[in-house]
C-alpha cells in the first residue's frame, strides 16, 4: 500500500511519515515546506514540493505514484494568526480541501485521513468532549476545518471517498529518540515557548489569562503525545481499508492540565525556574478542552503509550536541548 502524505514535513507530519515507515508502508510526501522542514521527512519517503491548491502538481505527484491512501496535514494551525488573517485560512485549509479531493476523486484515491480539531468545538457545553457534542468554533482556525469535515461529507455522499476525520487536542512532545520534533516560526504553542524560556532562549513567557471558570484561572487542555497521534493515524488508515466506512474520532488523554500546571510540570522536568507572567487573554481560546477520546481506543483499538505529561514533556526537552535551532541545527 502506498500512501500520500500531505504536509508531511510538518510537525505532526513528519512523525506519522516516520512511524509509517518504521511500519514498512511505501510513503510519498507533499508539501510546501512553508512551515515544514525537508530534514524533517524520513529519506525513505519520497518527497514532491509543492502546494495542495495546486491541481497541476497534484495531478503530476498522483500520475508518478499510484497511491492508495492520502493522510492529511497541510493546513494552517495557529489560533491567534486565524483570528487576525481568516481567509488565510480558510484559502489555505478549506479551499486546499477542495482541490485535494477534486484530485483524488480523479486519480479514484478514496481514502483519506486528515487532520481536525478540538477547536470545532468551539466552547464546549460540558467536558470531556463527545464526537457527536455540537461543533461550534470560536475562532477562524476551528471554523476552517468544521468546514473541511462537512465538505468530505458531501464528498463521500457523492464520490465515494471514506474518510476518517481525527480531531486533535493538543499535540506535544517528540519522537523519543531525539531524531525529530517541533520547530515553528515563528512558535506559539504553549509548551515549546516553555522549553525556549527554560533553555533560555526566549526571556520568559506569558500565561494569557487566569481569570477562566476553571481550577487555578487558566485554560485547561488535553495533551497528546505526537508518536501517539502519528499511530492512530496508521489506525484510522487501516480502519478506512478494512470498513470501508467514514467517521470521526477524538484524540486526546482525556486528562486537562491547566497552563500553570504544564509550568510547573515543565520546571520539574527541566530543574529550571521558567519565569512566566500573567497576561492578558489571548482572543479566541475557549476556556477548557478535554477530549472523551473511548470512541478511539475501542473503534481504533488506540492505546496511546505516553499517558504522563512529564513523560511527554521530557521528549520535547531532549529534542529541544539538542537541536536549540530546530532543524537548523547540524
Ligand atoms: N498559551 C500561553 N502562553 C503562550 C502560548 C500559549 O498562555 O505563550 C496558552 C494558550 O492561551 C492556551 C494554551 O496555552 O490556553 C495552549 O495554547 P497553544 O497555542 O499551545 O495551543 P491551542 O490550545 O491554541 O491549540
Amino acid at each position: 500500500m502506498t500512501i500520500a502524505v500531505l504536509g508531511g514535513a510538518g510537525y505532526i507530519g513528519s512523525h506519522t511519515v516516520a512511524q509509517l515507515v518504521k511500519a514498512g508502508q511505501d510513503v510519498v510526501v507533499l508539501d510546501n515546506l512553508i512551515t515544514g522542514h525537508k530534514r524533517a521527512v524520513d529519506p525513505k519517503a519520497r518527497f514532491y514540493q509543492g502546494d495542495i491548491r495546486d491541481y497541476h502538481f497534484l495531478s503530476q505527484a498522483f500520475s508518478k505514484e499510484k497511491i492508495d491512501g492520502v493522510i492529511h496535514f497541510a493546513a494552517f494551525s495557529i489560533v491567534p494568526e486565524s483570528m487576525k488573517d481568516p481567509l488565510k485560512y480558510f484559502d489555505n485549509n478549506t479551499s486546499g480541501m477542495i482541490t485535494l479531493l477534486e484530485a483524488m476523486n480523479q486519480f479514484g484515491i478514496k481514502k483519506i485521513v486528515f487532520s481536525s480539531t478540538a477547536a470545532t468545538y468551539g466552547e464546549p457545553k460540558h467536558v470531556p468532549i463527545h464526537e457527536d457534542d455540537p461543533q461550534v468554533p470560536t475562532n477562524p482556525y476551528g471554523e476552517s476545518k468544521l468546514a473541511m469535515e462537512k465538505i468530505i461529507k458531501w464528498a463521500d455522499v457523492a464520490y465515494g471517498i471514506k474518510f476518517v476525520a481525527l480531531r486533535y487536542f493538543n499535540v506535544a512532545g517528540a519522537m523519543p529518540d531525539g531524531s525529530i520534533g517541533e520547530d515553528h516560526h515563528p512558535e506559539t504553542h504553549l509548551i515549546p515557548i516553555i522549553l525556549q524560556a527554560a533553555a533560555g532562549t526566549r526571556d520568559g513567557l506569558q500565561i494569557f489569562g487566569d481569570d477562566y471558570p476553571t481550577k487555578d484561572g487558566t485554560n485547561v487542555r488535553d495533551y497528546v503525545h505526537v508518536v501517539d497521534l502519528a499511530d492512530a493515524h496508521i489506525l484510522a488508515m487501516k480502519y478506512l481499508s478494512e470498513s470501508n466506512d467514514s467517521n470521526a474520532f477524538n484524540l486526546g488523554s482525556a486528562t486537562g492540565f491547566s497552563n500553570l500546571e504544564i509550568l510547573n510540570a515543565a520546571r520539574k522536568v527541566t530543574g529550571q525556574p521558567i519565569p512566566a507572567k500573567i497576561g492578558p487573554r489571548r482572543p479566541g481560546d475557549p476556556s477548557t478542552l478535554i477530549a472523551a477520546s473511548d470512541k478511539a481506543r475501542t473503534i481504533l483499538g488506540w492505546k496511546p503509550k505516553f499517558d504522563d505529561v512529564e513523560q511527554v514533556i521530557a521528549t520535547a526537552w531532549n529534542w529541544h536541548q539538542n537541536h536549540p535551532e530546530g532543524f537548523r541545527d547540524k
